[in-house]
């Protein structure tokens, strides 16, 4: 098991840097995706953190968003990091947006916790992302059918984020600019932008310049990953094709 599983870190490195996705590029076995063997980067599927099924399936469009929101939950900044939290996480956001709310589901697209998990939110999100679409969430008022949310746990109005949320967020975003060719220097924006609203505080959202410019560059590693393989290497990974699904 430790030997495959071994062998698929390496390959996925490889597929990593063959074809220049920063993220999680891989759909494994259960429907999770990840990627990168050093250590950073998984998304957790609905499954997984026990999501209830929508009251309605959700409405895709068959293009890819060309904003990517960045949001504060605006709930109180733990010191709790485990996944068993960031899971918790998840539910309570989706009961909150389903019964209080009184939405179809869960608002956003994608969750972050304090501890850096990686959460998929609206049915269908991960799907729609590796299909280079877009699952229509609920996080931004007019701005729905445009953009994809990320929501990140915390209030940022005066605390910063904890590295390990700021460095999954760099992964997300580095991801999602790949999988729908999106320029982080323009993309990448704060829930304030669009909306009325406090979010994704002061903190958060003054560091959003530093956001893209951390993005583009996670980005240009990889492609000068890419550059630099050997042409055997491409050969054995099929240079330019898109990601490997597996398990659907
Ligand atoms: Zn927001």
């Amino acid at each position: 098991m430790i030997a495959i599983v071994a062998e698929g870190m390496i390959r996925r490195n490889l597929l990593r840097a063959m074809i220049g996705i920063a993220a999680a590029d891989v759909m494994m076995g259960g429907g999770a995706m990840r990627a990168d063997a050093d250590g950073g980067f998984r998304v957790y599927t609905r499954k997984e953190w026990g999501a209830v099924p929508p009251k309605r399936a959700p409405r895709v469009l068959n293009r890819p968003p060309d904003h990517i929101i960045v949001h504060h939950t605006a709930s109180p900044n733990t010191g709790e990091r485990s996944q068993a939290h960031a899971f918790g996480l998840s539910r309570q956001i989706q009961r909150f947006h389903m019964d209080s709310r009184g939405w179809d589901d869960i608002g956003e697209q994608l969750t972050i916790s304090r501890g850096g998990f990686v959460m998929e939110g609206r049915t269908g999100s991960l799907q729609a992302i590796q299909r280079n679409g877009l699952v229509i969430g609920a996080q931004s008022l007019h701005h729905n059918e445009h953009t994809l949310g990320i929501e990140n746990e915390g209030t940022y109005m005066k605390e910063d984020v904890p590295d390990k949320l700021w460095e999954s967020l760099i992964e997300v975003c580095a991801w999602l600019c790949t999988a729908h060719s999106l320029n982080p220097g323009t993309a990448i924006v704060g829930h304030r932008d669009y909306n009325g609203t406090d979010c994704p505080g002061d903190v958060l959202y003054r560091r959003l310049p530093q956001l893209r410019k951390e993005v583009a560059r996670r980005i240009g590693e990889d492609a000068s990953s890419l550059a630099a393989a050997s042409q055997d290497d491409r050969r054995a990974i099929g240079s330019g094709r898109p990601p490997r699904i597996a398990g659907r």
